[in-house]
């Protein structure tokens, strides 16, 4: 599959781009050059998220119960089915009066009515009269202006009220429609369902809608070292520490998740585990941890050919998370995919963060480049030595705005991509582009921010 003229990259047969299938050849062309002088040919970041992007989704969609919907992307229009406000209506406590009559305060007026929030004014409003009005009720007809009560002196017994000062026509008023006129949209398509719009729908009228599914996700961490989370290693073991980091990023993106557990470096076993994930589970997005790279037991990258899959790529230049494979299901697996994660759980969790995120949002319903990432600006707190030859993502602290605005941004100390314990204390993490020169401190760095 490689004509003459293609970049080098697609006429090797080297590991880093395993099987180019149709539908990713158009993306890699746009990606450009894709090796280095020096390394072997790796996809970078960008060039990655461009093939995870350019997969082939299927979203499900459900009709939902407004109670249910939190964090959901829309998978309808919803528009308002009539104005709002629907009537005209008092902002302020006070009285509904004619503009013309208190031109020139103090001005004498009789009170004919009182509304309440909920009430239909059953009268107008005459000149020389009042109605005092609650905020939220329908101004009556004649009316024109309420006057808060703070600017009046009501005399109770004689019914009568002194208005106090002027107000233009129009003020403490919102006009029916002045909101949204009916028929507007009111929440587009894809929109992520938050509280305030969650309120909009049921403003509408709407106690269901028609929301996006979250991909299903199934996590498997392969090692013959893991001992299950909660359990007591043996001296040479660790505790599977990935999978309850991946499940929790997943259901704060809204996932439905699996947890697999941890299986041997047992090509066997693990390729049974990962169809029970698959199958008797019914994944659409499987994550699987550790035996990705070049090691004796590294077994995942083969199974993954053996399950049909159609891997996209195997290795990135990024640190940490360098073998990260992402697979796309063919046959019986068609819409499904796979992420293969490095086993170290910094390594493993930025990859997550990155591309899994991307994947998963737009199986949510988003928008390609809309994932669950926030990007912030920053200026860095120290000198940064120059970055090598991969992108580098590093926990770091968000510190206090500085004069300009940008908030510092204090990176930690980088242990290596196994120190979870410095990456439980981030609030982020420091992108370095790939062969970035030293940045003095106050740079302007970039920042992704990692929420709760
Ligand atoms: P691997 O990618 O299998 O070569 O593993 C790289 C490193 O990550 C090794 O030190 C593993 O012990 C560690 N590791 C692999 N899987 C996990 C896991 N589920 N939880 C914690 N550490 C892991
Ligand atoms: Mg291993």
């Amino acid at each position: 599959i490689a004509p003459s003229g293609y970049p080098r990259v697609y006429a090797s047969a080297r590991p880093a781009v395993m099987r180019w299938v149709p539908s990713i050849l158009p993306v890699a062309l746009q990606c450009g050059r894709m090796t280095t002088d020096d390394h072997e040919p790796l996809l970078n970041v960008s060039q990655a998220l461009a093939i995870v992007d350019a997969v082939a989704v299927r979203p499900r969609t459900e009709m939902r119960d407004l109670m249910a919907v939190i964090g959901c992307r829309l998978a309808e229009e919803i528009s308002a089915d009539r104005d709002y406000p629907p009537f005209a209506k008092a902002l302020m406590d006070g009285f509904a009066v004619c503009s013309a009559d208190v031109r020139e305060p103090p001005v004498d007026l009789r009170i004919t009515a009182r509304i309440a929030a909920g009430q239909i004014p059953n009268e107008p409003v005459k000149p020389g009269e009042a109605m005092a009005i609650m905020t939220g009720a329908p101004v009556p007809e004649g009316a024109d202006v309420v006057i808060p009560v703070e600017n009046t002196r009501a005399h109770e017994p004689s019914a009568r009220v002194t208005i106090l000062r002027a107000e233009k026509p129009g003020q403490n008023i919102a006009r029916r429609g002045s909101d949204v006129a009916a028929q507007c949209v009111v929440l587009a398509n894809h929109q992520r369902l938050g509280p305030a719009q969650i309120a909009v729908a049921a403003s509408v009228g709407r106690q269901r809608v028609l929301i996006h599914v979250a991909p299903r996700v199934a996590v498997l961490a392969t090692g013959d070292e893991l001992a299950a989370t909660g359990g007591q290693p043996g001296l040479a073991q660790i505790r599977n520490a990935n999978n309850p980091m991946l499940i929790a990023l997943l259901q704060s993106w809204g996932c439905p998740t699996i947890d697999l557990g941890q299986v041997v470096d047992d090509p066997n076993l693990i390729e049974t585990r990962m169809r029970s994930g698959l199958q008797e589970h019914q994944a659409d997005v499987l994550l699987v941890s550790g035996g990705m790279s070049m090691g004796q037991f590294d077994y995942v990258p083969r199974v993954i050919n053996q399950l049909g899959f159609s891997t996209l790529f195997t290795k990135l230049a990024i640190k940490p998370g360098k073998p990260l494979v992402f697979a796309e299901g063919r046959g019986t697996y068609a819409g499904k995919f796979i992420f293969g994660l490095p086993g170290n759980p910094v390594s493993a969790f930025v990859c997550t963060v990155l591309f899994t995120a991307r994947l998963v949002g737009r199986m949510s319903g988003a928008a390609a480049d809309a994932g669950n990432s926030r990007w912030i600006t920053g200026r860095i707190s120290e000198d940064l030595p120059a970055n090598g030859w991969r992108e580098f993502y590093q926990p770091a602290l968000l510190g206090a705005l500085d004069f300009d605005g940008l908030p510092e941004i204090r990176p930690l100390k980088w242990k290596g991509s196994a120190d979870l314990f410095t990456l439980a204390r981030a609030d982020g993490l420091l992108a370095r582009p790939a062969n970035d020169p030293a940045q003095p401190r106050g740079a302007v760095v970039r920042l992704l921010y990692l929420q709760g």
